[in-house]
């Protein structure tokens, strides 16, 4: 901890645990006290830590192929390509690293989309977002942010974004101009605080941009791949996005894979040199992704987020204390919202982390929980007891 604090950059806070070990559900420090990791790397872990099946295909790759570049081809990123279409029954899909540079890919894509083929005047390309979004931490991203200190000193931004409330479609509908080329939204969105907008949202929006000729750009980074119970969270409002970025789980907690996924006629758009990734696409990563579509294929991990979050957080809104103001979720994700006149999210962390149990706070009163999707219903009580306790 003190060679973190002194040879890192400050950019985070870290509760003060020095984790060494992971399986499942579960981690062990440096002197060997055990956790449950109710945050999972901020949903990068849905299959657990060292998912037997997902450090076999990492083994057997390390083995054959690491790294090719994509001036060559390599064996693993076609099927991966194909096998990810199929799950998410998308045409064509792009690949990157981390989640915000899916998030700039998709960026770029649309607007290269609305001057080459909507017919947007150059320079002029507008997207609408959300307010109280989330999108990764690049310049151009932070500045489309409403969060002061995601954005604060980080200036000049990259103008043509227009923020709008988050959960209002008419909203949406209302910001949509002739040089509109995307609206970007989270479906649920995850560093807010697991807001969930009213029913009907999304597919509010869907006829907004479908009506308009504008692209729907689901962020599903944290919120897709059955942490909220269907494979992607879109499926709830029953919507179909043009384009949908994924992340986070995609590389099984062992690497970082990121796409955007979705139709041919706007991924399509690109041409070679305007764009691309030096480890993007790696085989590594490929036969990875490859094993969490295969996994994600049989949809028990859809079952066990749906059937055990649904009890989750029966448990948090029926035995929550006087504390808490709000208890937000879907599938095995949950925001408890704390009243501002007690201790704060972080000192609740803390007095979890004493009694075994991993959680991240996210803007001072919320406490979010988002356990391995291959957590044990007794494990997930017992954590939930220990939440519970350290709610009073
Ligand atoms: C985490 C996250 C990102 C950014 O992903 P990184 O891999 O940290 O760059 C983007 N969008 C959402 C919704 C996220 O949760």
């Amino acid at each position: 901890m003190s060679l973190d604090e002194r040879f890192g950059a400050h950019n985070y806070h870290p509760l003060p645990v020095v984790i060494a070990r992971g399986d499942g559900a579960w981690v062990t420090d440096v002197d060997g006290r055990r956790y449950l990791d109710m945050l999972s790397a901020y949903s990068a872990l849905n299959f657990g830590h060292r998912n037997p099946r997902l450090i076999a295909a990492a083994h057997a790759q390390l083995d054959r192929l690491t790294l090719t570049s994509r001036a060559f081809h390599n064996d693993q990123l076609g099927p991966f390509l194909a096998e990810l279409a199929g799950l998410l029954g998308a045409q064509m899909v792009l690949p990157m690293n981390s989640g915000a540079e899916a998030v700039e890919s998709a960026l770029k894509v649309a607007r290269a989309w609305g001057y080459r083929v909507k017919g947007v005047p150059d320079g002029r390309a507008k997207i609408i977002v959300a307010a109280s979004n989330f999108h990764g931490r690049t310049v151009t991203i932070v500045g489309f942010s409403t969060d002061p200190t995601a954005r604060s000193g980080f200036g000049p931004f990259t103008p043509g974004f227009v923020p709008v409330p988050f959960g209002d479609a008419a909203a949406v509908a209302e910001a949509i101009d002739e040089d509109t080329v995307a609206v970007l939204v989270e479906p649920i969105q995850g560093e807010a605080g697991v807001i969930v907008p009213p029913d009907g949202y999304l597919r509010g929006v869907r006829q907004a941009c479908t009506s308009r000729g504008v692209l729907l750009v689901a962020d599903e980074i944290q919120s897709g791949l059955a942490r909220t119970g269907p494979t992607l969270a879109c499926e709830h409002d029953g919507v179909v996005p043009d384009l949908v970025l994924l992340g986070k789980a995609l590389g099984g907690g062992i690497v970082p894979l990121s796409v955007v996924a979705g139709r041919a006629d706007v991924l399509g758009v690109l041409r070679p040199g305007e764009h691309g990734s030096t480890f993007g696409g790696n085989p590594l990563a490929a036969a990875i992704g490859r094993e969490v579509v295969a996994m994600l294929a049989t949809g028990e991990y859809q079952r066990r987020s749906r059937e055990l979050g649904a009890h989750l957080l029966e448990r948090l809104r029926r035995e929550a204390p006087p504390s808490v103001r709000h208890v937000r979720g879907r599938g095995l994700w949950a925001g408890v919202e704390l009243y501002p006149d007690g201790p704060d999210a972080r000192a609740r962390c803390e007095r979890l982390m004493s009694a075994g149990v991993l959680a991240k706070d996210t803007h001072e009163y919320t406490i979010r929980l988002a356990p391995p999707l291959v957590i044990e219903k007794a494990d997930l009580d017992w954590a939930t007891d220990r939440v519970l306790e350290a709610l009073v």
